[in-house]
């Protein structure tokens, strides 16, 4: 069989924009920092994804959907290799990407080194009014990647997106 590479990796990228983060549909893989590279050979496209947080039950969602978005434009061989190494860091998000969180009502991390959940005597604005009187409610908010925090001046409950 003679394998016919048609397709670039900067077109794969783009393609690679339409696939989320289920936790965050307002990010793709790539804004989120999950996205590593993509490799084209002659035996196909290969994904490489790092996890946002390695206790994370969306990545096989999010392989399927890697795959599928993929399908949808005519390439279907697609291998998606997860690596832990190096490990994901909140870093890796843009500033853009962390204002999109906040708009999304998702506080966004301050830098990689912090854990405001672990480490109270951080500050987390809250996203919706921009109070710094916040409270942590729970080390885990709706997902093992957020911590539940309240904020005292609106009184509002938000998600916080840990780092790590
Ligand atoms: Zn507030």
């Amino acid at each position: 069989m003679v394998s016919q590479i048609q397709y670039t990796k900067p077109q794969v990228l783009r393609m690679l924009v339409d696939v989320r983060d289920p936790e965050i549909p307002v990010l793709s893989i790539e804004e989120i920092g999950m996205l590593r590279d993509v490799v084209i050979d002659e035996n196909g496209c290969e994904v490489i994804i790092t996890p946002t947080y390695t206790a994370c039950p969306a990545m096989a969602m999010i392989e399927k959907d890697i795959k599928q978005t993929l399908a949808d434009q005519g390439i279907d061989v697609v291998k998606v290799t997860t690596v832990f190494a190096p490990a994901w860091s909140t870093d890796w998000m843009s500033e853009d990407t962390k204002e999109k969180l906040r708009a999304y009502g998702i506080a966004a991390p301050l830098h990689s080194t912090c854990d405001a959940a672990k480490d109270k005597s951080s500050i987390v604005e809250c996203p919706q009014c921009f109070s710094t009187k916040t409270t942590l409610i729970s080390q885990f908010g709706s997902t093992a990647c957020k911590a539940l925090y309240r904020c005292e001046k609106c009184l509002e409950p938000f998600d916080y997106f840990k780092c790590h």
